[in-house]
C-alpha cells in the first residue's frame, strides 16, 4: 500500500494510473475503521484495478465540538487492517492539506430539502461540511466508482445530490453497500468505541426498534407503530433525536401509508453521550 500525504502526488500518480486505463474505486472514512469499512474496501476491490482509501477526520462536517474531539483515532491499527484488505492507495491530508485558506469561507452547496431533514435538523451544517470534504476528494482522486454505507443512508442520498451538482454523475458511480452488524444488530461504527461493554449491548435495542417497525408495518396510519419504537428505545434509557418512517426516495415522513410506497425506519439517539444513527429499508 502506498501512502500519499500530500494532494499533488497522488492526483499526479492517479492520473497517470487512469491514463493506462485502470479503473479506480474509492472509500473515504474518518478512520477508526472496523467491519463495516472493511466491507466498502471489498466492494470496491471486487470492481476496480485500484482502491484508495482515505482517512480525514473533516472538522467542517462536526457541528458538535466535543464529538469531533473525543472521534476516535486508531491509525496504525487502520494501516495494518488496509494492507489486509488489498488496499492500494491510502491518502491521510492533514487539515491544512484539506483547507489551505481555512474553514471560515466554503462553498456552499444547494442540496435542497434533503439538507434540513433529519440528520440536517439535528447537526446543522454537517451536511455542507461532508459535501466540501467530499468534493475536495473526488477532485484529487477522480474515482470511477465511489463506496458509501447504507448505514448513513442520508448521507448516501447528499453524495447523490453533490454529484449532480457538480457534474460528476457521469463520471462517478456512488456504490451503496449494506450495513454490517454486530452479532446483536448494533451497527458497527467508528463511535460505538466509545461506548462501555453494557452500552454497545444495550445498544442493539436500536435494531430491534426498527425490526419492529419493520413486521408491523401494515397500511394505514403509522404514528402509533412510530411512537412505540420511540417509547421502546426511551424506557431502555436512550435519548431519541427522533425515530421515524420515511420515504425512501427522499426521507419525507409519512404518516399514512397507502400499502406500496418504499419505505425506511430511520433512528437517531444517544446513549451514554455517544450519538447512534442507524437505518433499515422496511419493505423490500
Ligand atoms: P465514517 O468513517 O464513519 O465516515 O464512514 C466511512 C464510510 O463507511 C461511510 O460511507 C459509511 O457509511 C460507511 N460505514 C460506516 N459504518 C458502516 C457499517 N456498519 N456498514 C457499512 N458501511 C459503513
Amino acid at each position: 500500500m502506498i501512502l500519499f500525504k500530500k494532494s499533488q502526488p497522488l492526483l499526479q500518480f492517479l492520473s497517470e494510473e487512469r491514463a493506462k486505463g485502470k479503473k479506480i474505486g474509492f472509500v473515504p472514512t474518518m478512520g477508526a475503521l472496523h467491519e463495516g469499512h472493511i466491507s466498502l474496501l471489498s466492494a470496491a476491490r471486487q470492481e476496480n484495478e485500484l482502491v484508495v482509501a482515505s482517512i480525514f477526520v473533516n472538522p467542517t462536517q462536526f457541528n458538535d465540538p466535543t464529538d469531533f474531539q473525543k472521534y476516535p483515532i486508531t491509525l496504525e491499527k487502520d494501516i495494518d487492517q488496509l494492507i489486509i484488505a488489498g488496499c492500494d492507495i491510502l491518502f491521510l491530508p492533514d487539515v491544512a492539506e484539506m483547507y489551505p485558506d481555512g474553514t471560515s469561507q466554503l462553498p456552499y452547496y444547494d442540496l435542497g430539502a434533503i439538507e434540513t431533514r433529519w440528520e440536517g435538523k439535528y447537526r446543522p451544517g454537517h451536511f455542507q461540511g461532508v459535501c466540501v470534504i467530499v468534493h475536495r476528494l473526488l477532485n484529487i482522486i477522480q474515482p470511477h466508482g465511489l463506496y458509501m454505507g447504507q448505514k448513513d443512508y442520508q448521507q448516501c442520498m447528499v453524495i447523490q445530490k453533490l454529484l449532480q451538482l457538480s457534474g460528476l454523475e457521469n463520471d462517478i458511480q456512488l456504490h451503496i453497500c449494506p450495513t454490517l452488524r454486530e452479532e446483536n444488530g448494533l451497527a458497527m461504527s467508528s463511535r460505538n468505541m466509545r461506548l462501555s461493554n453494557g452500552g454497545k449491548d444495550k445498544a442493539g435495542i436500536i435494531f430491534q426498534a426498527l425490526m419492529t417497525i419493520k413486521t408491523n408495518l401494515s397500511a394505514g396510519n403509522l404514528s402509533q407503530l412510530r411512537a412505540n419504537a420511540q417509547e421502546k428505545m426511551e424506557a431502555a434509557g436512550f435519548t431519541v433525536d427522533y425515530v421515524a418512517i420515511a420515504a425512501a426516495n427522499d426521507l419525507a415522513e409519512v404518516h399514512v401509508w397507502e400499502g406500496k410506497q418504499k419505505l425506511v425506519a430511520i433512528v437517531a439517539a444517544y446513549l451514554e453521550d455517544v450519538r447512534l444513527i442507524d437505518n433499515i429499508s422496511i419493505n423490500e
